[in-house]
């Protein structure tokens, strides 16, 4: 951040606490970043809260599949580490195949860069961005609130009061976005209900040129011993991060798993420099994904390929679409049009991002029960390996393919 962009900052902190802005946006992942870019364009007082510092780790692969590169702001430069043109596919670390494609199937990113450098084009299209400020709730009712057009945000990320004291501090909003990853509070608030949550453990593990030039341009996919598991190896340069994902239930089930992992890929023996676990959630169907004039996108929605656990397009393209109908509520004159706004933001993610969801549902099904078939279609029959390509790549998604295409809808139907 430059010193300018810091003191503005740090004006709006001290000037416009009290004042009430367009829409606030809680969390600074490619989620709320995204919300908060939407709604900074059209020239609406955008306030960015984050409770890190950034850039902050986050526990993620990092794999940038066609849709979330499409997904980003306009002009926005991708920070790849590695261009992915070819996998190797194994089945709990037996019967290893290595495709290649000659296009390049997706990007790999470090988290820490990407999602600073989108909340860059946040405050570049206009938004104030405020860090190391947790949100403790919001309240849309009683005595805390003005009025019925205002929300109240409550932060408590200040301690100048002391080692163990929190200064509450309030600011108000027109309409709220909560971006705040998958613990969050905001879901809370909204009631976000969840049907599937799962573990994901990763090591970033820094190793050698030479082990590093092996992996370039070439992630592993390992269908794992757990029903609906599988690990990854997505290399970043001179390291590699490598990280498996399984239901949640059995930590040490999955953990082992990793450790196996890491061990036949044959890096067991370099240190990682981290090593950490994430929960992914996905919402039930018929999850809520507002509340008055508070929206809710990304993880923090439960917005997330139940299949692969992909969820950075998801965070992007719920991300824009929430910023967008977030700026209308703030327009909203009376809570009858801030509902018609939030149904309407509803129906905008349930159209899209809602049916790619039930297909993934549908593959995580099959996928349980016959992991082996899935192997074996993608490494010894052309099309599907073709269908990964274009899907990986952009140029399809899973749910148009199975509509569109017979032989992949009968498979999806007879299986699941
Ligand atoms: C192991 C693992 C691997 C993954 N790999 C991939 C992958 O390769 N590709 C992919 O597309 N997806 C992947 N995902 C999913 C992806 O990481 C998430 O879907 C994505 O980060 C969601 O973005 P988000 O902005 O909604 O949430 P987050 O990225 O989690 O951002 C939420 C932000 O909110 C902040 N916050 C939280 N609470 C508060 C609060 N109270 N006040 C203020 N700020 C707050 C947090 O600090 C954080 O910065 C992976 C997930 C896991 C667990």
């Amino acid at each position: 951040m430059s010193g300018e962009q810091a003191a503005q900052d740090s004006g709006a902190r001290d000037g416009e606490s009290q004042a009430v802005w367009d829409v606030v946006v809680i969390g600074a992942g490619p989620a709320g970043a995204s919300a908060a870019h939407a709604a900074a364009v059209g020239g609406r007082r955008v306030l960015l809260l984050e409770k890190a510092e950034l850039p902050r780790y986050k526990t993620c692969g990092g794999g940038i599949i066609g849709p979330s590169r499409d997904a980003l702001p306009p002009g926005f430069d991708l920070p790849l580490r590695d261009r992915v043109h070819a996998v190797t596919f194994s089945l709990n670390g037996r019967l290893t195949r290595t495709k290649r494609s000659r296009q390049m199937l997706f990007g790999l990113i470090n988290r820490p860069e990407f999602d600073a450098a989108l909340v860059d084009t946040a405050r570049e299209a206009g938004a104030v961005v405020r860090t190391g400020v947790t949100v403790s709730r919001v309240e849309q009712h009683g005595p805390g609130v003005p009025d019925r057009r205002t929300v109240a945000v409550i932060l408590n990320g200040t301690s100048s009061g002391g080692p163990g004291k929190r200064d509450e501090e309030v600011v108000y909003a027109r309409a709220v976005v909560g971006a705040d990853g998958s613990a969050s509070r905001i879901g809370a608030h909204v009631g976000v209900k969840l049907d599937q949550v799962d573990l994901g453990l990763e090591a970033e593990i820094p190793v050698p040129a030479a082990v590093a030039e092996d992996w370039s341009g070439r992630v592993h996919i390992d269908w794992g011993p757990l029903p609906g598991s599988y690990g990854w190896v997505f290399p970043k340069g001179d390291s590699l991060t490598v990280g498996v994902i399984s239901a949640r239930g059995d930590g040490g089930a999955t953990k082992r798993y990793l450790d196996d992992f890491i061990a036949r890929l044959g890096l067991a023996g370099f240190e990682p420099s981290v090593s950490t676990g994430h929960l992914t959630r996905c919402r039930a169907d018929d999850s809520p994904l507002s509340r008055g004039r508070v929206l809710v996108c990304g993880d923090a929605a439960g917005l997330l390929e139940p299949w692969t656990r992909e969820g950075i397009s998801y965070a992007l393209r719920s991300g824009r679409l929430a910023g967008e109908w977030a700026v209308r509520i703030a327009e909203a004159h009376d809570a009858v049009d801030a509902r018609r706004q939030a149904l309407n933001y509803a129906f905008a993610v349930k159209a899209g991002l809602g049916v790619e969801m039930g297909v993934g549902r549908r593959m995580l099904t099959l996928f349980e029960r016959r992991p082996g078939l899935l192997h074996a279609a993608l490494t010894t029959f052309p099309p599907a390996w073709r269908a990964f390509a274009g899907i990986t790549s952009g140029k399809r998604t899973l749910a148009e393919l199975v509509r569109t295409h017979p032989i992949a809808r009968r498979a999806l139907d007879s299986m699941s």
